[in-house]
């Protein structure tokens, strides 16, 4: 079997074409949806992540309220500004560009950040709401991978879903909104890390494996059984002298053997990638439709 490959940008791009819809309706409402950015330092990774950011902002018509503190901004400087965003009512979304600068204490940063405007869904209200099912903000790139699943048609309803990694940010998010008794959801779950004895023993057995472990080829082809679904959330630098930049990207699955055997697969890049930003503008408007007690979008 040669798998189909899921299109994230694809997904992404249609996804974009109905958030930027949604502002319309919205600011026929006399709404703008707003989004604060926070970069701290100058870390090109950050950068130029903020950039795409922001420019997906401008593209869906969302208000983009951009700032930049120097690396050697105090604590201080830092909670003054998310206050003032906190307090501003164009702002229904704070973005807080992480890692921080050494000198900074990153967890009183994020839970500073008003729960009801934490569109990267990392404060602990939020997590704890997603856990127990309640409407929050949920974290982007696991969300991500959520829609790519639901909009490719892939039944998670009594599926066996094995998550390789067991990240704050990635791994055990998706862990939990899979394991919802929900639409897109209610599915068995195991979550494999460093500590499992025989990762292959239970990805074999998944109808859908999703990997966020951060290392090439950490699930290869006798790892999966025929017909399986697989997102690959990773994203590698390796060295290749072929490329001009003297690298190119991979993910943590040895796609080109999985294809082979898996019924459908995310690549990298242009797989789970262009769907965490897009995750972030949806739960923008998110935000800014509940200032006008509108019920929940898509
Ligand atoms: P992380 O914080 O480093 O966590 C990695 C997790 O994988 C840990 O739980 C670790 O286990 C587990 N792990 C590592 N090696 C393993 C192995 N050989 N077998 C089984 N488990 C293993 O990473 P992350 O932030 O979740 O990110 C994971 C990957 O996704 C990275 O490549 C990152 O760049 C990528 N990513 C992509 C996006 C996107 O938008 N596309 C967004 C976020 C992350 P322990 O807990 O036991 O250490």
């Amino acid at each position: 079997m040669t798998a189909q490959i899921i299109d994230g940008k694809q997904l992404a791009a249609d996804m974009r074409a109905e958030i930027k819809a949604d502002v319309e309706t919205l600011a026929a409402q006399g709404v703008t949806p707003g989004l604060g950015v926070i970069l701290v330092g100058d870390d090109p990774a950050s950068r130029s992540y903020v950039t795409a950011k922001e420019k997906a902002c401008e593209e869906a018509g969302i208000y983009s309220d951009d700032n930049r503190l120097s690396a050697d901004s105090s604590q201080e400087e830092l909670m003054a500004l998310i206050g003032r965003m906190n307090n501003d009512p164009k702002i229904n979304g704070i973005l807080l560009q992480l890692p921080l600068p050494k000198h900074m204490d990153e967890n009183a940063a994020l839970l500073a950040i008003n729960p009801a405007k934490d569109v990267d869904g990392f404060h602990p209200v939020n997590v704890g709401k997603m856990l127990i099912g309640e409407e929050c903000f949920l974290p982007c790139t696991p969300h991500g991978c959520v829609q790519m699943l639901a909009r490719s048609g892939v039944e998670t309803k009594g599926a066996h879903v094995v998550v390789v990694g067991r990240s704050n940010i990635v791994g055990k998010p998706v862990a939990a909104m899979l394991l919802q008794k929900k639409e897109h959801a209610n599915a068995t779950v195991t979550i494999c890390h460093t500590g499992t004895k025989d990762i292959g023993y239970h990805t074999r057995q998944a109808d859908i494996v999703i990997v966020a472990a951060g290392w090439p080829n950490t699930v290869t082809a006798d790892m999966v059984k025929d017909g399986a679904v697989v997102i690959d959330v990773g994203v590698n630098r390796v060295e290749d002298a072929t490329k001009k930049r003297g690298y190119r990207l991979v993910g943590d699955v040895d796609f080109d053997a999985i294809k082979e055997k898996a019924s459908l697969i995310t690549p990298v890049p242009g797989g789970v990638g262009p769907m965490t930003i897009t995750m972030l503008l949806y739960n923008t408007v998110e935000s800014a439709r509940r200032t006008l007690s509108l019920p929940a979008g898509r």
